[in-house]
């Protein structure tokens, strides 16, 4: 039977960037992921490396926003009635935790992870020969009209406490480093994020260096995981693999796991979709730009411009709903020249999300051994390689450089 110190379950960025950090620390590790790596959700995402993030997407308590959600007017948010009786409990939970003092306790929780998020994903990918891939430009935030750029301004403006910059653009000064856009009255550019050409290749270049440096990855089912007598045993196409500790990173369904052991977490999922398209002849977008009064953001990446929506509140396993991706296609079309679509159909991604938008980071109170590393939200991407530090350290005996109690299963 093959055996590891450390099995990580889940081959996404997070599975492959905390397999790395659990290796970095003397750790024999192997990879099991039903499919290959980064072919889920960190497959299909913006490819923003959010430094700027500091306050989480919160569930609007402004009564005039939640009546337009509610017919679903917006957007960059959607919903199901057939999946609200499967979601309502986690909503409620959701805009609790939105409250505005809570939603500031989780900024605080989360800041530190946000502010070493960028150079940890540096020194890997630097390890990895995956620079090339990153683009230090920051990221636009569009709109459409001054009352819009207004609240944008006012937003922008709460972050500049904690270090971070932002530049301010009317429609003429926009010109000059997106002279493309077109119909915007005003933008906020984010400066300290960064952002990839493409998110899978990310993922592939940390996978290649985890092997490189001895890592195993395997084939295999986390439904068959199970505790074994001297730690966790899993199927693989390999035969069964044996593990003195175990890590799930199953993202969106870390449940296979947490459900069967008696671990009760309020996930739900905010779907969402992308498609590429080439750029019209003589048009190049250079910076990621979020469409904020029209729910949508436009990538440049490696395969074309890529679209991306906002948050389809739906069951993980419904059918693909293409309404959000449908209405931003001629939206996007007049605000950068897009040309020939380049995917038969709309990519769909789940965003694995608690009602805290903080993800769970930590041991398994009842299991010894077992560790969770799940729960990213919307930004998976970015905490992948700070996160995966964090839980390498707890996991390793050293002192870990933040404070991991926010992120305990107990909360819960
Ligand atoms: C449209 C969109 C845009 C986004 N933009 C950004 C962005 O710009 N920046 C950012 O930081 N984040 C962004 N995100 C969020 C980010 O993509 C996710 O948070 C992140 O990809 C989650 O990574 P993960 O490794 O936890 O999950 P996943 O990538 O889903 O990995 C989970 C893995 O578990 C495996 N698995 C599942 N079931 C089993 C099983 N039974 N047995 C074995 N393996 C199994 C899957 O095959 C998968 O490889 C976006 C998401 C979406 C949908």
């Amino acid at each position: 039977m093959r055996q590891t110190d450390v099995l990580v379950l889940g081959a996404g960025i997070v599975g492959v960037a905390t397999a790395l950090q659990i290796q970095a620390r003397g750790r024999s590790v192997t990879l099991v992921d039903r499919r290959g790596a980064g072919e889920e959700t960190s497959f299909g995402n913006a490819g923003l490396i959010e430094r700027a993030s500091i306050f989480p997407y919160l569930f609007p308590r402004d009564w005039r926003a939640l009546a337009v959600y509610a017919v679903n007017g917006a957007n960059e948010a959607r919903y199901h009635l057939r999946d609200l009786p499967a979601f309502a409990p986690w909503l409620l939970r959701y805009w609790r935790e939105s409250e505005p003092d809570r939603a500031f306790r989780h900024a605080m929780a989360v800041r530190p992870l946000i502010e070493s998020c960028l150079s940890e994903h540096e020194m890997l990918m630097a390890q990895a020969g995956a620079l090339k891939l990153l683009r230090k430009t920051g990221w636009l935030k569009l709109f459409r009209s001054e009352e819009t750029f207004a609240a944008g301004r006012a937003a922008a403006k709460r972050i500049e406490p904690y270090g971070l910059k932002v530049a301010l653009y009317d429609s003429a000064s926009l010109r000059t480093i997106e002279p493309s856009l077109a119909g915007v009255h005003g933008a906020v550019h984010y400066l300290d994020p960064a952002s990839l050409t493409d998110p899978l290749a990310l993922t592939l270049s940390y996978c290649a260096l985890f092997e490189q440096r001895g890592g195993v990855f395997l084939r295999g089912d986390a439904t068959t995981f199970r505790p074994a007598s001297a730690g966790y045993g899993v199927e693989t196409e390999q035969g069964p693999l044996l593990a003195r500790e175990a890590v799930v990173c199953l993202g969106p369904w870390a449940d296979v796991v947490t459900a069967p052991l008696g671990y009760s977490v309020p996930m739900a999922v905010k779907r969402g979709y992308h498609t590429h398209f080439a750029p019209a002849p003589g048009a190049a977008l250079n910076h990621p730009a979020l469409d904020a009064d029209n729910g949508f953001l436009l990538a440049p990446m490696a395969r074309g411009i890529r679209l991306t929506t906002g948050a389809e509140f739906a069951r993980r396993d419904s059918p693909p709903d293409y309404t959000q991706i449908e209405a931003s296609e001629p939206v996007a079309r007049k605000l950068f020249p897009l040309g020939d679509k380049l995917d038969s159909k709309p990519w769909m991604g789940r965003r694995p999300c608690l009602p805290d938008m903080l993800p769970v980071i930590g041991p398994a109170p009842r299991h010894k051994g077992l560790w969770f590393n799940f729960g990213h939200q919307h930004h998976g991407l970015t905490l992948s390689a700070i996160s995966g530090r964090l839980l390498a350290e707890m996991m390793t005996g050293e002192t870990p450089f933040a404070d991991p109690s926010p992120f305990a299963i107990e909360r819960f």
